[in-house]
């Protein structure tokens, strides 16, 4: 599971540390790398790279090629024409030779921008379909001019999906009521219907195993001679040729391998990759998650499942990362004291793990970002996602704090606090206190939340199919929500100040009830979980909260903003709802979850939404935000052994995604 980025968390200006202003002052790092449509491309430090060991930097450097070697197994998921489609696009604009200042070409462009940073041709968090800017016909007359083994057999085809907005409308379809998997546009399912695949897996799961696989993680299911059927990805399957060169680079990784359990991780994930076996990879992620003392980590594989409709496949993508030690001191001290926590907590006691097990959590420095971690990438992470492994041998959290510093300092003084926060002394409050408390929000949930309660025994943990994810979010945002305003933070040393909350209190609720909409194109719906759930909460702590005005909307000089009467009784309604949230997913009541959601999350009220965008268009801050990786380059010694890695920030967005697509695409032809 994952904490994505909550947008206003880049937009507010926070106040940072004297220290790191200074260092940012000394030393000018340019943060901003691009800038088109929604969208602003932002670059990240990776301090303390230079500090680690030869071996550690060994190790990362093959992590990171293993990393990018994975980039086009993501975009052949995300849609079956994007690798094409790339392809296509790429081409005629590196050939290009004519005026680049022409509306056609510069629309050409900004296309391109879009779907590398999509992973393909939709938006990576509306899902729905890029529309081109440019003319079918430039398109068509480009690609003549083109070298003939560079025009594409299928350009019919492939204009029909560019420009038709009826083909391929949407990656990932949520509506209620409809076929999810016939009208997701997403290359996880082929000629199958929902029902069918529903029977093929409700007929392969054994409900009495306590250990079951994840089914369907790393598959794409399509229908053999009438016959629903698994295509594997694995070494000689699906993705053959990038698993292949992905095991490569985790085989030469292994040499630099900081100890003999993180030689066994590889080991365990390189057969994981040769062979397909889930329950292989089920044994390489209790593997993973108990080597909590090298320095050095990763994630490479199929992970999350937000991208398929039906919540089963995993998106590809890997990020390496190594411990922030200093850092590591706040969650540090928040896993020892998980079991406070738990017992704490405002649930059922049914529904309380008894024993919470092993919840290590530590601060983060991304090395590298990679599959559907790129450009956009999470905040945090908690892994595995098997119910059953983290029950029995507990889960791995972590906060990126280089790429939160990132969107933090890239958004200093964006005006955005001025707009939409409703006094001096909430904008103080935020000033001083809401860098903190957003990467404890961050801890919380991610190290406590996702790993807290259980189901009762017998519950199918994908009792709550399409609401799954929006509801898994709602209750670990819920459980940080709740315990940021406990005293036993300020006993822990964690705040310094009783009101401190209050910044993110004010901010999550400005966020799910009003900010949040500027992501929304006018008259549609909300559709991401993490949005969802975020207007879940907000929605719903206002309604419960009416009849005593915890939270009021006050209109000044025609503009709309959030007032918050009274933070207690909001604590209470955190409380309140997480209660009832822990006991769905305990029981796994898939119509009540489905009616809060229905209720709470998704319809939009218009004449806000309007508001809101108008506030917001004159901000000109982009909605979306995401990353370019620095470079790595390796110095060899006589022997061939690496001697040092040298790390590299200049490149631009333009120049990765053209490198990545000429040096790192196994699968295209
Ligand atoms: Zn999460």
């Amino acid at each position: 599971m994952r904490l994505k980025h909550i947008a206003t968390t880049a937009l507010i200006a926070v106040a940072f540390s004297t220290q790191t202003a200074m260092a940012n002052n000394n030393n000018k790092f340019n943060y901003v790398v691009d800038r088109f449509a929604d969208i602003e491309v932002l670059r990240y430090k990776v301090p303390g790279f230079e500090n680690l060991s030869t071996r550690q930097k060994g190790l990362i450097y093959y992590l990171t090629e293993a990393a990018i070697a994975g980039r086009d197994i993501l975009w052949d998921q995300n849609g079956k024409y994007n690798l094409s489609i790339r392809q296509l696009i790429e081409n005629v604009y590196t050939h290009f030779t004519g005026n680049k200042e022409s509306r056609q070409y510069k629309a050409l462009e900004k296309y391109l921008k879009l779907i590398w940073f999509g992973n393909g041709i939709h938006h990576h968090y509306s899902m729905d379909k890029f529309v081109p800017e440019f003319d079918e016909t430039f398109l068509r007359y480009e690609v003549t001019k083109l070298p003939e083994s560079k025009q594409p057999s299928n350009i019919d085809e492939l204009c029909k999906v560019i420009f038709d907005p009826t083909v391929a409308a949407k990656r990932v379809n949520q509506a209620e009521g409809e076929d999810l998997i016939t009208t997701s546009a997403c290359n996880l399912y082929e000629g199958v219907t929902q029902q069918q695949v529903e029977d093929y897996y409700n007929a392969l799961k054994d409900t009495t195993d306590l250990t079951p696989i994840s089914y369907g993680l790393n598959t794409r299911v399509t229908m053999v001679d009438g016959k629903v059927t698994e295509q594997v990805y694995r070494l000689g399957g699906l993705y053959s040729e990038a698993i292949a060169r992905i095991v490569d680079n985790l085989t030469k990784a292994r040499e630099y391998a900081e100890n003999e359990k993180q030689a066994t991780v590889i080991d365990k994930l390189i057969s994981y990759y040769k062979s397909g076996d889930l329950a292989m990879f089920d044994d390489y992620s209790i593997e993973w998650v108990e080597d909590t003392n090298s320095q050095v980590d990763f994630i490479n594989g199929f992970i999350e499942s937000y991208g398929d409709p039906l919540g089963m496949t995993g998106a590809w993508e890997s990020i390496v990362n190594f411990k922030n030690i200093e850092a590591s001191q706040r969650t540090e001290a928040m896993s020892e004291n998980a079991q406070w926590f738990e017992d704490h907590s405002p649930v059922d006691p049914r529904f309380r793990k008894e024993e919470v097990k092993g919840v290590t959590a530590k601060v983060i420095t991304a090395a590298i970002l990679a599959g559907d971690a790129y450009p956009a990438t999470p905040i945090g992470i908690n892994l595995p996602n098997a119910n059953w492994i983290r029950a029995a041998h507990g889960s791995k959290s972590v906060t990126i704090e280089n790429i939160t510093q990132a969107y933090d300092e890239a958004s200093h003084g964006s005006g955005f606090n001025e707009e939409f926060v409703i006094d001096e002394s909430t904008r103080q409050l935020m000033d001083k206190y809401l860098f903190i408390t957003d990467n404890l929000h961050t801890d919380l949930h991610e190290c406590l939340g996702h790993g807290s309660g259980r189901l009762l025994p017998g519950v199918d943990p994908d009792a709550l199919k399409a609401h799954g994810s929006t509801l898994e979010e709602t209750r670990a945002d819920l459980f940080a929500l709740y315990y940021l305003a406990d005293p036993k933070l300020l006993e822990l040393g964690l705040l310094d100040n009783p009101e401190a909350y209050k910044a993110e209190y004010y901010k999550y609720i400005l966020n799910g009830m009003m900010t949040q909409l500027m992501r929304i194109e006018p008259g549609k719906d909300v559709e991401e979980a993490h949005m969802r759930n975020r207007k879940l909460i907000s929605e719903w702590a206002y309604e419960h909260g009416r009849s005593e005005n915890v939270i009021e909307m006050v209109t000044i000089e025609g503009k709309t903003f959030i007032k918050i009467n009274d933070y207690e009784r909001l604590r209470e309604l955190f409380g309140e709802l997480l209660e009832e949230i822990q006991r769905i997913k305990s029981e796994g009541d898939y119509e009540a979850g489905r009616d809060l959601v229905e209720k709470y999350a998704v319809k939009v009220d218009s004449k806000l939404h309007n508001e809101v965008l108008e506030r917001y268009s004159r901000l000109n801050i982009a909605p979306y935000k995401g990353f370019v990786n620095p470079v790595y380059t390796p110095i060899f010694d006589t022997e061939g052994n690496i001697a040092d890695v040298m790390i590299d920030y200049s490149e631009d967005y333009v120049s990765q995604m053209l490198r990545y697509s000429r040096d790192y695409s196994p699968l295209t032809k």
